[in-house]
């Protein structure tokens, strides 16, 4: 095995047993082929072996062979490379793949063995990756909709990437003239994880347009973001620090699959003999591992939640002391205005504070005004003063300082969960008062991971169910130690931070654009304007994402785009939305360009070429130059693939903390950017947000991002469970849809990644959708039988599954296949683009329909 300085890995006769190998590696090892004799580039193995001693790097390959290429002639020891290539799609993996080439092809790809074997997570889809990069759907040169034939109806002109280029800027130009910058807009998505997501953002920067925000299941996300300065995604108690957890709580979400990055370690909690406790209305895998499965009905996990917290206060089982010092529960809140009690208000002397960095919006969340006067507490006899001066600080009570009456911030917590008796928890969430009290003391057994995302918050009353999930540990005091906190689908991934120059998205032609989101752009495009100014949508500039495949409310997406002249869209193949567009750029798969990764582990990682890019197809960060430098914005936009990756990872913590470069990543490919121990939420590892204390209490909850709507401030402040927006028991809609119609993550595609590898289709070869046998009877549907799936917005075909573990009512269908697999119609038409607006999101779980079998036409 050896590496060039700035070559290939290069894997040969590996032994990792020499070496001290695991027995999963060994096992690994024997099940599949190891390559032999590949030629040596550079260092000798006993060199590699000390040049990787600082990363401890790559241990052994094992994969799946390429079948179609021809076989070496007899005798004939093929000539074979093997380099490192991240899978980063959104499935939270980020798994380093040997990627294997031959005669200048990929034929083989498998995993790359880590010195903690615990990190190798390579699934199904990681050794197929030879089928994505010869895959028929490749989108192989730029190309044209044949002019006055539809959108979506399949004639194309061929393009020189000259003539594409100029085309767009043209039409950019002429649209920024005559309706302003922010008529040209920019979507992205989750279908690719490396530094070129974030380089577009510079080009769309310096052009003043409208981004259209990823934020479209993003609901927890954001509320852990606001309420403990950290998000799922990037900060966090290392995801190793699972396995300390005595108890886990997995809470709508469906882990094994959804959290595939994170399953391992859940499942070595529970072999280190911790408990494994499922909060979910299905009977999902993890619930069939738990120790206990509390089968709560849909929808109603903030009632669960706030029932919990009330459990614990009228027991006296909170944890005052966690409360007392690392959460803004102390703090007074003004009953006249719902704002925190300052000291000037107080009539107490004190400086303005400087505001904090936060954790929200990377880093950026930096309070740069003249700062704000400190927030008041008071003793126990009730005497108020800066909370630094306070030893100990009164947690509850409500008080009248300088005339104004105020409770403590925990107070006003209390008061909002005291509805939440066992009788009207048990009613609402349909567990019995017995259950919720086990859940309640189950909590506090800890060390306790709560592990959750991309579930409860997929129905439209998420925002308030988010907000009570991430008050649990704070009350029970189950962050900020070993085992316990708050983990999901990322967690760990403090890389994320240490390894991104987030300044590379600005440049000195910065102009600040407008922010919205897809699910604003049917509301825009009719209004012709966003937040009280004038917005005339022209073009979307679509990357590193399929929205009319993956996102909600397609139907009335599509509407909306008729009102768009034109649609651009860069991807590796046909998806949904390439087909639908105007213009397409093809880009290279994964692994035809150097890039690195820095999420989701505790490493960067680098991506080798392991092949040139197929057909015409140019990476990400040329079509960047290429567009910037054809709209004029010049030299800052004049780098290459790796001139933009140099200026991305020239970040102070790489540089400085960790001597980090884009040339020492090239030599290294691996190289850990953490600690071993992070625990985060504590005197020691502060939360990162305004106050340095964990947010329970939102003084000002203003919309994210149409921020001309009025919330009401005071349901807000606090957490709340409120009734979905469609799949409500009282809907008079329940009478024509009756079925709860529910998707779920799907082990052989992410999102609409991998959707058409044959090898995967072998396994799954078309859409489902999983139907109680109570209801199936009910509308005589059978097992195999195919299944029409309807509302007003839409219908999808699907061959049905009877699953007697479903709720009946509920139904389940993978998240989500591309248009032209469904028999007829698409899932996504199915659901809405419905949402509350303070963190608003998908709500795909959201979605009422009516059922009937359906014959396929001979
Ligand atoms: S799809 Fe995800 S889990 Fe599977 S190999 Fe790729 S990164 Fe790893």
């Amino acid at each position: 095995m050896q590496v060039g300085p700035t070559g290939p890995l290069v894997f040969a006769c590996c032994k990792r047993s020499e070496r001290g190998g695991t027995m999963q590696e060994e096992k690994l090892q024997k099940s599949s082929a190891v390559l032999k004799d590949a030629p040596r580039r550079g260092l000798t193995r006993r060199s590699f072996l000390k040049a990787t001693a600082a990363t401890a790097g790559a241990a052994a390959v094992a994969g799946v062979a390429l079948d179609t290429l021809p076989a070496a002639a007899e005798g004939q020891k093929p000539q074979e490379e093997v380099y490192q290539g991240i899978c980063r799609g959104n499935c939270g993996g980020g798994c380093r793949i040997a990627v294997t080439v031959r005669e200048g092809k990929v034929v083989k790809t498998g995993p790359i063995l880590n010195e903690d074997p615990m990190e190798n997570l390579i699934c199904a889809r990681g050794y197929t990756h030879t089928q994505r990069i010869y895959a028929p759907e490749r989108i192989q040169y730029p190309a044209r909709r044949v002019e006055g034939t539809p959108r979506g109806g399949g004639e194309w002109e061929r393009l020189s990437w000259d003539d594409a280029i100029k085309y767009i800027c043209d039409h950019w130009k002429e649209y920024q003239k005559e309706f302003g910058d922010s008529s040209i807009a920019y979507s992205y998505g989750a279908g690719t994880y490396a530094q070129n997501y974030y380089v577009y953002m510079r080009l769309f920067n310096s052009l003043g347009a409208t981004k259209i925000a990823q934020e479209n299941d993003m609901t927890m996300l954001n509320y852990s973001w606001k309420m403990l300065g950290m998000s799922l995604y990037m900060v966090g108690n290392s995801r190793k620090d699972q396995v300390n957890a005595h108890t886990t709580f997995i809470w709508g979400c469906n882990a094994s699959i959804g959290t595939f990055n994170r399953w391992k370690y859940l499942m070595a909690s529970r072999d280190n003999g911790g408990k494994l406790v499922v909060i979910d209305p299905t009977y999902t895998v993890a619930a069939q591992k738990a120790d206990f499965w509390a089968p709560i009905k849909p929808g109603t996990d903030a009632a669960l939640a706030m029932a919990m917290i009330r459990y614990w206060h009228e027991n006296g089982k909170d944890d005052k002391q966690y409360l007392a010092t690392m959460t803004v529960a102390p703090f007074l809140v003004r009953q006249d205005t719902g704002k925190f009690l300052r000291s000037d208000e107080a009539g107490i002397a004190a400086e303005r504070e400087a505001g904090v960095a936060t954790g929200g919006g990377f880093g950026l969340g930096m309070d740069q005004g003249e700062g704000k006067f400190p927030l008041v507490a008071v003793d126990e006899q009730g005497n108020p003063g800066l909370l630094k001066e306070i030893a100990a600080p009164a947690i509850e009570g409500e008080f009248v300082i300088n005339g104004i009456p105020v409770k403590t911030a925990y107070t006003m917590l209390l008061d909002r969960c005291d509805e939440w008796t066992l009788p009207a928890a048990s009613a609402k969430c349909e567990l019995s008062e017995d259950v919720i009290t086990q859940l309640a003391e189950m909590y506090l057994d800890g060390p306790t991971m709560l592990h959750t995302g991309f579930g409860i918050d997929h129905r439209g009353n998420g925002d308030g169910a988010s907000h009570a999930l991430c008050t649990l540990p704070l009350v029970s005091g189950q962050i900020g130690k070993k085992g316990a906190g708050v983990s999901g689908n990322l967690a760990g991934a403090t890389t994320g931070f240490a390894g991104d120059n987030w300044m590379t998205v600005v440049t000195s032609k910065m102009k600040p654009g407008a922010t919205t989101n897809m699910t604003y752009i049917p509301q825009i495009v009719e209004e012709q304007q966003w937040c009280g100014q004038p917005m005339h949508l022209k073009s979307i500039f679509f990357y590193c994402g399929n929205p009319l495949g993956s996102y909600s409310g397609t139907t009335a997406l599509r509407k909306a785009f008729e009102s768009i002249d034109l649609l651009v869209t860069a991807d590796t193949v046909w998806s949904d939305t390439a087909k639908y567009s105007d213009v397409v750029l093809p880009v290279p798969h994964w692994f035809e360009y150097e890039t690195y990764r820095t999420c989701p582990n505790d490493y960067l990682d680098f991506n080798d070429a392991a092949i040139e890019p197929q057909f015409e197809s140019k990476p990400d960060c040329d079509i960047i130059r290429l567009l910037g430098l054809g709209m004029d914005l010049g030299p800052e936009f004049d780098y290459d693939n790796a001139g933009f990756h140099a200026m991305f990872l020239d970040s102070d913590v790489a540089r400085d903390q960790y001597g980090v470069t884009w040339v020492t990543l090239k030599q290294q490919k691996h190289i850990k950017m953490a600690p071993d121990e992070f625990i985060y939420g504590n005197q020691f590892i502060p939360f990162a947000t305004e106050t340095g204390r964990a947010e329970f209490y939102f003084e000002n909850p203003v919309p994210e991002f149409d921020k001309s709507r009025q919330l009401d401030q005071e349901l807000y402040a606090l957490p709340f469970q409120s009734d979905p927006l469609e799949t409500y028991d009282t809907n008079p809609l329940l009478e024509k849809y009756p079925i709860n119609l529910m998707t779920h993550r799907d082990k052989f595609k992410v999102h609409t990644a991998f959707a058409k590898c044959p090898w995967l289709l072998e396994i799954q070869p078309e859409p489902t959708v999983e139907l109680n046998p109570i209801d199936a009877e009910k509308y005589g549907i059978a097992e195999n039988d195919y299944v029409r799936c309807y509302n007003d917005r839409g219908f999808c075909v699907f061959k049905a599954h009877l699953d007697p573990s479903l709720r009946p009512g509920t139904a389940w269908t993978e998240h989500t296949w591309l248009d032209d697999q469904y028999k007829a119609g698409h899932y996504a038409d199915l659901t809405s683009l419905a949402c509350t607006h303070f963190f608003p999101t998908n709500t795909p779980f959201d979605t009422l329909v009516a059922i009937e079998k359906y014959e396929l036409e001979a």
